[in-house]
């Protein structure tokens, strides 16, 4: 992306800008009443930056601002992809960047007011879009949010859309060199996923409900629409299943990531199309279900996981034990590790269930 330098003068701030940064000094001011003491954050600048919406932003003042950054007192410039430091009384929740696929009927004004923001401003977040009057149909268009923590929705206690599982499936050996006893498949349950590939769908109860259970949680905690495939687990009986070295057992299943809405098929062609505050609600479902062993996924995908993680609130502490990154991609005991070739689904390896006496972990 070409670096495009913002000219700042009090002339610069439109009435739409004003009116945003209005609406960010409330949040700012309800923050800095919980939070008093002050951090040095970085602020990655994007198109439609002021220094006084930054500074506000962050509960400190422009002058400051041009301060710390060694700015030009006057004519003070920033960068759109450059950093600013800031030593914040306010740390509010990053910024999400969102893509939004184009869909039949959307247009520049309607996708601004779906997220809230103005339409010159989305003009400006995606100048490859630049002069073009309509978008097409799989365009995927930047949209950023301000600190939103992503689509938790409220607490319901209806019960979940579970269905049975074929009890007796026991899983035997280890996951790549193991077979299983009188094999489940994975039941059909269109409120939750798809099941790719019927004949390579099979597994022990165990792995089945717990797998189950995680999607069903993540469908009621998560406001996300869009499909969650599942594309192999183990063949009915297990063994050998080519390409894999593992998925003989029965616990090892592997998850498409899931799609920002809109998009068509299943699979993600990149990053960009992967919706990432999604992957992270469903890998956190499942890891609460307390009986997964492994989840892995290419280091370069978690990083995406974890801002995502970040953005959802989760801290550095929290986050430690549950994803490798920012750790190297050797290191950690963390449950999402690396694992070459998974970027566009991760692998679940479950544990073995109490019914399976001859399930093992090594060979
Ligand atoms: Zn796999």
């Amino acid at each position: 992306m070409a670096l495009l330098a913002v000219l700042l003068s009090p002339l610069d701030v439109s009435a739409t800008t004003r009116a945003a940064s209005s609406a960010v000094t409330t949040a700012a001011a309800v923050a800095a009443e919980t939070k008093k003491t002050r951090t040095w954050v970085k602020h990655g600048v994007i198109a439609g930056d002021t220094l006084v919406k930054v500074a506000r932003r962050y509960g400190v003042t422009r002058s400051e601002l041009i301060r710390w950054n060694r700015l030009n007192p006057e004519r003070p410039v920033i960068v759109i992809g450059r950093s600013l430091r800031v030593y914040a009384k306010v740390v509010p929740l990053p910024r999400e960047r969102r893509v939004h696929a184009v869909v039949k009927g959307d247009s520049w004004s309607g996708i601004a007011s779906k997220y809230g923001v103005s339409q010159s401003l989305l003009r400006r977040w995606n100048p490859k879009y630049k002069g073009k009057r309509s978008l097409y149909v799989g365009n995927l268009v930047i949209v950023w949010l301000d600190g939103m923590a992503t689509i938790k929705k409220e607490v319901t206690d209806e019960p979940l859309p579970l269905v049975a599982v074929q009890q007796g499936a026991r899983s035997v050996g280890a996951p790549a060199r193991g077979k299983i006893y009188g094999s489940a498949p994975i039941p059909e349950n269109k409120s939750l996923y798809m099941v790719l590939r019927p004949r390579l769908s099979f597994g022990s109860t165990h792995a089945i409900e717990q797998l189950q259970l995680g999607i069903a949680r993540f469908r009621r905690d998560y406001a996300y629409d869009g499909r969650v495939v599942i594309a192999s687990m183990s063949r009915e009986g297990g063994g050998r299943l080519k390409p894999h070295l593992s998925h003989q057992s029965g616990r090892d299943v592997d998850v498409r990531l899931p799609l920002v809405a809109g998009l068509k098929g299943t699979l993600p062609q990149s990053y960009e199309e992967v919706d990432w505050s999604a992957t992270w609600g469903l890998v956190k479902s499942l890891i609460d279900t307390k009986e997964v062993v492994y989840i892995f996924l290419t280091h370069s995908a978690q990083r995406r996981l974890y801002r995502a993680a970040k953005r959802a609130g989760m801290t550095e502490v929290e986050l430690k034990p549950l994803i490798q990154y920012p750790e190297s991609i050797g290191s950690g005991r963390a449950v999402v590790r690396h694992s070459k070739g998974h970027d566009k689904h991760f692998h679940v390896r479950f544990k073995c269930g109490s019914a399976d006496d001859a399930c093992r972990d090594k060979r």
